[in-house]
C-alpha cells in the first residue's frame, strides 16, 4: 500500500468515525440486533428494514471507538439494496481481508477496503468486525445480544 493511499484510507475512517452515516433510529425495522465488543467497550444496535429479502434500510446507534463507528457507518452504506446472502458474502470478504486469509481474494469490497489497514492491529479487528457480527445476528434474528468474545 502506498503512503498516499494509506492517508486517504485514514481520512475516510476519521470522517466516518466523526460523522457516521445512517446513524439513528429506524422505527419500521424488520430485523435488529445488539452487538458488544468487551475488549474495547464498543456497543451498537443495528436495525434493518428487509423487504422481499433485500436490505432497503440499515441504521445503527451506539457508542464505540472510531474504528467501530466508521466500520458500522461504512457497512450500512454498503448494505443498502443488497440481498441477505450478498450481505453475508460481503462479510466473508471483509473478514478475509482483515484476517489475511491468503486463499481468499477480497474483491469488490469497494469502500470497505479503507479498513484493510486494521489487519496490522490485531486488537482492533474486533472493533472493525463488530457491526458485521451484529448484522449476521440481525439477519438471523437472534434475540441474544452478540459479543465478539
Ligand atoms: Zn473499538
Amino acid at each position: 500500500m502506498t503512503a498516499d493511499l494509506r492517508d486517504l484510507y485514514q481520512e475516510v475512517i476519521v470522517d466516518h468515525g466523526r460523522r457516521p452515516r445512517n446513524f439513528g433510529p429506524l422505527p419500521d425495522a424488520s430485523h435488529q440486533a445488539e452487538g458488544f465488543n468487551p475488549l474495547c467497550g464498543d456497543r451498537l444496535n443495528l436495525r434493518l428494514k428487509v423487504v422481499d429479502g433485500v436490505i432497503e434500510e440499515a441504521r445503527f446507534e451506539g457508542v464505540g471507538c472510531a474504528i467501530s463507528t466508521a466500520s458500522a457507518s461504512l457497512m450500512t452504506e454498503a448494505l443498502k439494496g443488497r440481498g441477505a446472502s450478498e450481505a453475508e458474502a460481503l462479510f466473508a470478504g471483509f473478514h478475509a481481508m482483515l484476517t489475511g486469509e491468503p486463499q481468499v481474494t477480497p474483491s469488490s469490497l469497494g469502500k470497505l477496503e479503507v479498513l484493510a489497514g486494521v489487519r496490522e492491529f490485531p486488537s482492533r479487528i474486533k472493533c472493525a468486525t463488530l457491526a458485521w457480527h451484529t448484522l449476521h445476528a440481525a439477519l438471523h434474528s437472534e434475540s441474544q445480544p452478540v459479543t465478539t468474545e
